[in-house]
């Protein structure tokens, strides 16, 4: 048997075409979408991703604006950056690139977004509301994998989820995500006892740990539908997931890395941009 290949390339053209349809609406209308990336770092990986979603809203017609404070940036500047973003009538969505400068916590600036513009939902208001099921963003790879779920058809509601990584940006929106959708979810993380025995009953199974090829043949049921979130380098200059691709063997379904949950996520992104942008006319 060979795992039915759970790619988002397909799920993220079409959402693609939506949000430039949007935008262009919106743009006619004399409100065009303006996405704002604060930046505080100078690391390699992250430029990447700030080029690779400057290059998409603009794909999308969408503007995008990076406000670089560098790596030396202190809490005080970041705030009050986002803080006039927020108040600034002509920006629709923020972005709070991450990593921050050292001892700068990611929480703490984040409540400086205002919530409806957190496109990335990254203001711990955000994932209250969403956990109270108030309208709300999700961060966008959370959401990304419930789409990505949904788009290959796979059932969620009664079903046993098992998310391994519980992170503010992953794990812990996603729970909730599921939990909506009724799946009885489970979440591993590092102190887990016995991870294969809790990830064996998973039907649904979401690896978010960054640790490449850390769920392998041993973790997974036959039939279970694997999503896998990680996005390892590796020293070829490529991706590897978190999963082995030996699960493949095993598994109903598995998402591609790189082309399965990355290309949703960035899509997403846009589409909260522009459902921001929809909900401020
Ligand atoms: P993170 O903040 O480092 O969280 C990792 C989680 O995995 C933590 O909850 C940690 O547990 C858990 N964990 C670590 N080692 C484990 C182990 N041996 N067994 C079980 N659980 C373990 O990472 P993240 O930001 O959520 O990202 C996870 C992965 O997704 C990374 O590869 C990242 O690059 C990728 N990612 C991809 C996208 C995309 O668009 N495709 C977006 C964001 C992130 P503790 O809480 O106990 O420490």
């Amino acid at each position: 048997v060979t795992a039915a290949r759970l790619a988002g390339t397909e799920l993220a053209r079409a959402l693609r075409e939506d949000v430039a349809a949007r935008a262009a609406d919106l743009r006619a209308a004399g409100t065009p979408v303006r996405v704002a990336i604060v930046v505080a770092t100078d690391d390699g990986g992250s430029a990447w991703y700030v080029r690779s979603i400057v290059k998409a809203c603009e794909k999308a017609g969408i503007e995008a604006g990076v406000t670089d404070l560098g790596p030396a940036a202190t809490g005080g500047e970041i705030a009050t950056t986002l803080q006039k973003l927020s108040a600034d009538g002509s920006v629709s969505g923020i972005i709070l690139q991450t990593p921050l400068p050292p001892g700068v916590g990611l929480s703490a600036m984040a409540e400086n977004v205002d919530v409806a513009k957190d496109i990335d939902g990254v203001n711990p208001l955000s994932l209250g509301r969403l956990t109270a099921g108030v309208e709300a963003f999700a961060p966008a790879t959370a959401e990304a994998v419930v789409r990505l779920i949904e788009h290959h058809g796979i059932e969620l509601a009664g079903r046993d989820a098992v998310i391994v990584g519980r992170s503010l940006v992953v794990g812990k929106p996603l729970a909730q995500l599921l939990l909506e959708r009724n799946a009885t979810v489970t979440v591993a993380h590092s102190r887990t006892r016995d991870l294969a025995q809790v990830t064996q009953r998973a039907e649904v199974l979401v690896a978010a740990v960054g640790r490449t090829h850390l769920i392998g043949p041993g973790h997974v049921s036959a039939g279970t539908n694997v999503i896998d979130v990680g996005t390892n380098p590796t020293e070829d200059g490529g991706l590897a997931g978190d999963v082995s691709p030996d699960v493949a063997e095993v598994a109903a379904g598995l998402s591609p890395v790189p082309g399965g949950v990355g290309p949703v996520t960035t899509a997403l992104l846009l589409t909260h941009a522009v459902q921001a942008a929809e909900r401020a006319r």
